[in-house]
């Protein structure tokens, strides 16, 4: 069940302020608090959704869509996609997930 009181959903909700690299109707870009890269960027879709296999089996080809490409729209404004970058998600306990709401990491700027 997803919790409405994560911190992700705060932010979304504008209850909490965060950095924003860039925001659409779908999604939700900011820099993470506490970045393990030069550029951290936390990539977040606004529908309710607690991690990746929950954004894919419950949402709309049209948002997953929507959500994948607005991380390569994000990739092209951060400028590295010639140097190069990670993408991450963590999911559940193994996972090392901290906060239920899906979310992808886009790490850069070093290696
Ligand atoms: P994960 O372990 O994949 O759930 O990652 C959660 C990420 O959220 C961590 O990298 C945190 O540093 C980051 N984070 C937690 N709270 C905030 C916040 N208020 N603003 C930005 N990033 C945050």
């Amino acid at each position: 069940m997803y919790d409405n009181e994560n911190i992700f959903a705060k932010i979304l909700r504008n209850q909490i302020p965060c950095d924003i690299v860039y925001e659409d109707e779908h999604s939700l870009f900011f820099n993470d608090i506490h970045p393990q890269a030069k550029i951290h960027v936390l990539g977040i879709p606004k529908d309710p959704c607690i991690d990746f296999s929950d954004f894919i089996i419950n949402y709309d080809e049209n948002k997953i869509s929507n959500f994948f490409k607005s991380i390569d729209l994000v990739i092209t404004k951060l400028k590295i996609r010639d140097k190069g970058y990670r993408l991450i998600t963590n999911s559940g306990i193994n996972g090392g997930q901290e906060v239920p709401h899906f979310h992808i990491h886009i790490l850069a700027g070093e290696k």
